[in-house]
């Protein structure tokens, strides 16, 4: 349904006129106002109570569920449950979300008000709308949403509850729960929407991975270390790798046992590693097959360290430019490419001297790209092991690199094993 479908439906039910529903409402969704919202909005607006006057909507299986229904009626078991306070409307909200599920499928949810529910309930949710959210259907649960327990228990094939071990979380998890070791943490103060904040950022491992983490809510307890289970946390993409969060809602608590943490990163091939949708540290073998523009002797913006070209920042104008060393080379294993960035000390390595040097070598050929083609020589057409955090966006995928080494390994045999083990 569009707007003027919405718009009709709620002209119908007040007997007012549609032009002016379907301004009132396209004025509450240029705020983000999901679509239930702003319907409940404009009933009250003229009049027409809270719940309108639409008959309960029938009864569907989760996965015949698409962003074309207005409300549906499930019946349901849930799955997860996170508590998050956001800023809607002017107000901080509370709001309970995760997922719900039946024999059919799953589905995310946001409940605009506290239903009592928790992981494992069996439920029939009458009078739930579906939203659009990240391309997929999400049901809000809302004031004219009814929430009853279900006459039978839901059977379901997935997990019931949030636990998750690292490299199994993903951007966009709500209500998880974590177990894990802290490796860094810092406090931090960033300008936010209310001004200065405390934060606590850092890193947590298990024996699966390791993750960012940001505290909103900063606990001391969180330090270098420590062994923690971690409940109700969400997930959110932070530079191109699923991060942590902890709210005031997140429960932390020492574990009596150590965590046990990898040793080195998790081996994937380039492709599972891509299809992840980022990874905070992993390891890669492949062969370089090119070394990219932008790559030896380069000048970046002193304000924002972006590469300039021609003197010329994207942001700042014309500026004066700082030079630098930096690596692009695409690494291919046989699965999948991804282009390694190596920063000022691993491309000194490769190249075999720093700044001054190269430096030195643009200024004897005059020509910067004698750095760049010094670089090519040494490292296109041999096998590298690299490890560092992978980032996927719309132009591609890149591994910024923490180490650069020579592999002895066949890299295809490498990508297979990799393969293998995550089969496992
Ligand atoms: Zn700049």
């Amino acid at each position: 349904m569009d707007v003027n479908d919405h718009a009709e439906e709620l002209a119908s039910d007040l007997g007012v006129d549609k032009e002016e529903v379907a301004a009132d409402l396209q004025n509450l969704l240029e705020y983000s106002v999901p679509i239930d919202e702003a319907k409940q909005s404009v009933r009250r607006k003229h009049g027409g109570g809270s719940g309108g006057s639409s008959p309960t909507p029938d009864s569907v299986d989760v996965d015949e569920i698409t962003t074309d229904h207005g409300n549906v009626t499930v019946t349901v078991r849930v799955l997860t449950a996170g508590t998050r306070t956001i800023r809607y409307q002017g107000d901080d909200i509370t709001i309970r979300e995760g997922e719900l599920a039946d024999e059919t499928g799953t589905i995310s949810y946001t409940a605009w008000q506290e239903f009592g529910f928790e992981p494992g309930d069996s439920l029939t949710i009458g009078n739930a709308g579906v939203r659009e959210w990240d391309g997929e259907p999400e049901l809000n649960l809302n004031e004219s949403t009814t929430v009853a327990i279900a006459d039978e228990t839901v059977a379901v094939d997935e997990r019931i509850g949030g636990d998750r071990r690292l490299a199994d979380v993903r951007a966009g998890d709500r209500g998880r729960n974590v177990e894990v070791r802290v490796l860094e943490a810092d406090e931090k103060t960033i300008s936010g929407r209310d001004g200065e904040t405390e934060i606590r950022e850092g890193v947590v491992a298990d024996a699966t991975a390791k993750l960012p983490f940001t505290d909103w809510h900063p606990r001391p307890e969180v330090e270098p270390g420590v062994d923690l289970r971690i409940e109700d946390v969400y997930v959110r993409e932070f530079r191109g790798v699923p991060s942590i969060n902890l709210t005031e809602f997140t429960e932390v608590t020492p574990l009596p046992d150590p965590v046990s943490v990898a040793e080195g990163a998790p081996r994937r091939s380039v492709a599972d590693a891509v299809a992840s949708g980022g990874m905070f540290d992993v390891e890669v073998v492949g062969n370089v097959l090119e070394v990219r523009d932008g790559s030896g002797l380069i000048e970046r913006c002193p304000e924002c360290g972006r590469v300039t070209q021609g003197g010329q920042c994207r942001s700042h104008g014309e500026v004066d430019t700082e030079d630098d060393l930096r690596v692009k080379a695409i690494l291919d294993d046989g699965t999948d490419t991804v282009t390694v960035v190596l920063d000022d000390e691993l491309t000194a390595e490769v190249y075999g001297g720093g700044l001054e040097t190269a430096l030195a070598a643009a200024k004897e050929a005059m020509d910067k790209e004698v750095v760049a083609d010094t670089i090519a020589e040494r490292i296109v057409g041999h096998a590298y092991r690299v490890r560092g955090s992978l980032s996927v966006d719309d132009y591609g995928a890149n591994l910024d690199a923490e180490a650069f080494e020579r592999a002895s390994d066949d890299p295809a045999a490498a990508a297979r094993e990799a393969l293998a083990e995550v089969g496992e």
